[in-house]
């Protein structure tokens, strides 16, 4: 079981939705949407006008209790840790949590027309990316696998949604 989790305002929840019917398929496992929405303001740095992402993966894990299910968080902030300028997401690998923000993934953030298609298709590539971590896999060196490693909007635009035959055989053994 894979559960959805808004954190923060503003993730939307049809968007949600749309995310968890793309996870179901992909991981052939089910996958829903959890009726809360977490706190995020507890995350946010002043000094950087960002949120802790690893703070948030930590309070994710106390919701996701009892273990049995993988919990993926949803953010409209923009994330970091404190080595990057920013992160689109981040996973405990092995783990049950995961986490995985908007904010850099919408064409308004590059000065571009909304596009809520692509804003989508984005969303579920990080999203599948990060739970792939809590699978234990790593960064794929094959360009088109979900797991490709993807520090700019462009890398994840040209990878594809889904696990190479590798990462595939990883996902489908855990
Ligand atoms: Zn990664
Ligand atoms: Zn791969």
């Amino acid at each position: 079981m894979i559960e959805l989790v808004a954190v923060g305002e503003g993730v939307g929840s049809e968007r949600l939705e749309a995310l968890a019917a793309d996870l179901a398929r992909i991981f052939r496992s089910p996958c829903r949407v959890l009726d809360v929405v977490l706190d995020v303001k507890f995350a946010h740095n002043p000094a950087r006008g960002q949120y802790h992402s690893t703070a948030i993966l930590e309070r994710l894990q106390a919701v996701g209790s009892n273990g049995k299910s993988r919990l993926l968080g949803v953010t409209a902030v923009d994330l970091f840790v404190p080595i990057f300028t920013f992160v689109f997401g981040e996973a405990q690998v092995g783990g049950n949590c995961a986490l995985a923000s908007l904010y850099r993934l919408s064409e308004e953030h590059y000065g571009l027309p909304s596009d809520e298609a692509k804003l989508r298709e984005r969303l579920t590539k990080e999203a599948v990316h990060e739970l792939g971590h809590t699978f234990g896999l790593r960064h794929c060196e094959d360009w088109q696998c979900v797991m490709a490693s993807s520090h700019s909007v462009e890398l994840v635009d040209v990878k594809s949604a889904e696990f190479c035959r590798e990462c595939t055989r990883v996902v489908r053994g855990a």
